[in-house]
């Protein structure tokens, strides 16, 4: 599959690093905050899974499964809730956990939303940020990795739900996204 790809932006011990350096900061900001980490499907799923085992407070883990309306490679702002958490978050720590910050529009949604429940506190958690294409800025407590303006998958993230499983990052060529 690699050969398919464009190139390795990022490979599975830079991204096993930066997860473990995240998690570190999670763990000495969250002492007896008891958190609930919203992991964001499908995308974020690996991130979240690897992250919550390097977390050394104890915290939980709750998903929510949103689509944006609009094309794959392209969010519009508008988003429907597919699956809702489990749990309330009134009066706790969220922290939500998403694949990659792209237009911001999709955070922004789950922000308001998450923030409508009275919880303590929303921040995030980011793997990935684009900020080339940012409509809208969201204060993102922790970032893994900034990429370029490219359209990128593996470790969660698809194309057309191709690539998920990929243990690294990579963009895919310009003429795959036509
Ligand atoms: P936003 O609302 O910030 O524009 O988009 C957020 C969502 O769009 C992400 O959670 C992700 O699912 C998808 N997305 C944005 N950019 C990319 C990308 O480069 N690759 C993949 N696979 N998904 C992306």
């Amino acid at each position: 599959m690699k050969n398919e790809l464009e190139e390795v932006l990022l490979t599975e011990e830079q991204i096993r690093t930066r997860v473990s350096e995240i998690a570190a900061r999670i763990t000495a900001d969250y002492e007896g905050k008891d958190p609930v980490l919203v992991c964001v499907l499908k995308g974020a799923v690996f991130f979240m899974a690897d992250l919550v085992r390097e977390i050394r407070v104890p915290c939980e883990m709750d998903f929510m499964a949103v689509s944006s309306y609009g094309s794959s490679s392209d969010s519009s702002g508008v988003v429907r809730i597919l699956k809702d958490l489990d749990a309330q978050v009134e009066g706790r720590h969220v922290i939500i956990v998403e694949d990659i910050i792209d237009t911001g529009l999709t955070l922004s949604y789950l922000m308001k939303n998450l923030k409508a429940r009275n919880p303590a506190d929303v921040q995030v958690c980011a793997l990935l940020t684009k900020p080339a294409r940012r409509k809208v800025d969201n204060p993102c407590r922790y970032v893994g990795f900034e990429v370029p303006n490219k359209f990128v998958v593996g470790y969660g993230l698809d194309y057309e739900e191709r690539y998920r499983n990929l243990r690294f990052i990579a963009a895919l060529p310009e003429e795959m996204l036509e």
